[in-house]
């Protein structure tokens, strides 16, 4: 039982004016299951920039878990978003990977707002596969941040959700093997490495991360699922992955998805940088993916906005919900006048096609102004479906 939790459903529990005819849950399940919805639903990914918002800085909040909470509360009771995302970072992804002593030279927190750095925890492919080996985490799990600080701050906004009926949904998000894959020896490095390294080495690597992102699972069965969360965000990787890598490796990802499927009944699939088509076309034939978080289209793929949105939404077509705009990058640096027209093009395009959800391809700048977020919300509650 949390205090922090406590007070604020005190604070809010049976207070708020109702937004629409449905709850926010509702609206977010609905949406997911490609049903009609009162409105379309608008659950920006504000992990890093709720922080912000509360008044926190990202070095406060790092290691203070009821710091974590209350801003998420805080931002959800004053801006009413269909769903609250716990806040996550790099340091819970990687921490249980690198001995304690080693950790302040691989994260860095550079500014107030910033996100965190960090510097990849294997250098070489023989490295990251020893690492897998060993299983590292078991030693270096414990006293890492996705213990003291992930894990607690996970089950504070479930309790949240809980005791306030589930009016809005937690959003739990779980890397999953790819992007463990690529992360834990970043991502170019990887790449080079698909090129250059045997395919069989390639395959093993993949295979072990495999192995640690299905036990993971267990955890969130255990820990999340049991609590009551339902809607969990699979940070997907493989993003620039061409179509041959993607048919010959990309399966450690939908093996994982069979599995995580049968712990959240809400899983969508986040997919961002620059997508190519035949990435969103592996992920929207995966049972269990309710909806797809996608981004913006390839480089050299001269195509405007709506006709991206119609393609994604053709694809999705009778399958899963389809989750975007505006740019991350218009979110932090367009003015709100164009948040709300890239906004209304997407719902546009998208609901002939299949269900819609605002929600940008990936997680909003902490930098991003206030209006912006705002200006989101209030197009997708513009207008009556
Ligand atoms: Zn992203």
């Amino acid at each position: 039982m949390s205090t922090i939790v406590d007070q604020w459903v005190k604070r809010l529990k049976g207070k708020l004016p109702p937004v629409g005819e449905m709850t926010h849950w509702q609206r977010m399940t609905d949406a997911f299951d490609l049903k009609p919805t009162d409105y379309v639903p608008a659950a920006p990914e504000l992990d890093y920039w709720q922080i912000t918002y509360a008044g926190y800085s990202h070095r406060e909040i790092y290691n203070d878990v009821d710091k974590t909470t209350d801003a998420c509360i805080k931002t959800w009771a004053d801006i009413r978003t269909d769903a609250i995302w716990m806040y996550v970072d790099i340091g819970h992804q990687l921490e249980s990977f690198v001995p304690p002593e080693k950790r302040a030279e691989h994260f860095i927190l550079r500014g107030d707002k910033d996100y965190l750095l960090f510097k990849p925890v294997a250098e070489t492919l023989d490295d990251a596969i020893a690492m897998f080996e060993q299983k590292v985490w078991e030693k270096y799990g414990p006293d890492s941040r996705a213990a003291t600080h992930y894990t607690p701050h996970m089950l504070q906004l479930l309790e949240f959700q809980e005791k306030m009926d589930r009016q809005v949904p937690i959003i739990v998000g779980i890397g999953t093997p790819t992007n463990y894959a690529e992360t834990v020896v970043e991502v170019q490095r990887f790449l080079k490495w698909m090129v250059t390294e045997p395919e069989s080495k390639i395959r093993y690597y993949l295979d072990l991360c495999l192995k640690e992102r299905l036990a993971a699972l267990d955890f969130y069965a255990q820990f999340a699922a049991k609590n009551g969360a339902q809607f969990c965000c699979a940070f997907g990787g493989a993003r620039t992955w061409g179509p041959r890598h993607l048919d010959k490796f990309g399966d450690v990802d939908r093996i994982w998805v069979e599995k995580a499927r049968t712990i959240f009944p809400y899983l969508f699939w986040h997919i961002c940088g620059h997508n190519l088509p035949h990435a969103l076309q592996m992920v929207s034939g995966w049972q269990g993916i309710k909806a797809v978080q996608y981004d913006m289209p390839y480089y050299g793929q001269e195509m405007p906005w709506p006709q991206w949105f119609e393609q994604v939404a053709k694809l999705l077509k009778g399958k899963q919900c389809a989750a975007n705009a505006p740019t991350t990058q218009l979110a932090c640096h367009g003015t709100s006048e164009q948040v709300t027209r890239m906004v209304r093009e997407f719902i546009d395009s998208t609901l002939p096609h299949t269900t819609a959800c605002v929600m940008p391809g990936c997680e909003i700048d902490s930098f991003s102004p206030t209006a912006n977020v705002k200006a989101m919300i209030d197009a997708a509650r513009a207008r009556k479906l």
